[in-house]
């Protein structure tokens, strides 16, 4: 390489002499980054989604490449986002595709100190088991004379990653089983962010679900097996 081609070669110099005086295009550019292509370039298709994390439903591009994820991105086409995502809603890549991702579940048992991997099958079956028995054992019919017909031994605190249609399921679900506890950690994690995100995307956080009871002072009997049966019906 001549010494002509040398300066030349310097990205200083093409700034100072080409068409790009800021520095910011061909002038900043080398033969390894004018081969460089996104990942959305090479992506096989693309697959529209909502970001997971919460209830503003900023929409997003997933694109795939050999039936993997290599990148999401916000959607122009959205009419909630116009293609915005906010840095957590950047970061959506990571939860699909990031080692720490977890594919089991994982359970530490009663004084356990560490955790241990359960298929899925057996851990339905115990989180079925307590559900049952803990509501039967702390269900009330009355509370200071008024039907209450609920339990306050079961709560649900559920995480902004849900969607609109988890939610409305685990709330049907918990309502039906008595439960009136409901909550969305939403509704702590974006407290400090809702005006902003009010601002940005016309829309905020999860709706609260239901108030947390006071605590209960009233003697409970046992739940019964179905929601609908009567106070006078065995519980079982
Ligand atoms: S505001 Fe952020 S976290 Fe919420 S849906 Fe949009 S990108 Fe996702």
């Amino acid at each position: 390489m001549g010494v002509r081609t040398w300066i030349q070669d310097w990205p200083v110099y093409r700034q100072l002499t080409g068409t790009d005086p800021l520095g910011r295009g061909a002038a900043a550019s080398s033969a390894a980054t004018r081969e460089l292509r996104p990942r959305t370039a090479t992506a096989d298709r693309v697959v529209k989604s909502v970001c997971p994390y919460c209830a503003v439903g900023c929409a997003q591009n997933v694109y795939v490449k050999d039936d993997r994820v290599v990148q999401i991105e916000g959607d122009p086409d959205s009419p909630v986002s116009r293609g915005r995502l906010c840095p957590k809603g950047s970061a959506t890549l990571q939860l699909t595709t990031g080692e720490s991702r977890r594919h089991r579940v994982l359970y530490r048992r009663p004084h356990g100190t560490d955790w241990e991997p359960l298929d899925l099958d057996t851990a339905l079956d115990m989180v079925t088991e307590r559900v049952i028995r803990t509501r039967r054992e702390t269900w009330q019919w009355e509370q200071d004379g008024i039907r209450v017909n609920r339990t306050l031994g079961l709560a649900s605190l559920g995480g902004a990653t849900l969607d609109n249609e988890e939610n409305y399921l685990i709330k049907k679900l918990f309502t039906a089983l008595g439960v009136v506890q409901v909550e969305n950690q939403a509704r702590v994690c974006h407290s400090s962010t809702v005006a902003g995100l009010g601002t940005s995307s016309a829309a905020a956080a999860p709706p609260p679900f239901s108030r947390t009871s006071r605590t209960p002072t009233a003697s409970s009997s046992r739940a019964p097996t179905s929601p609908r049966r009567t106070p006078s019906a065995s519980s079982g």
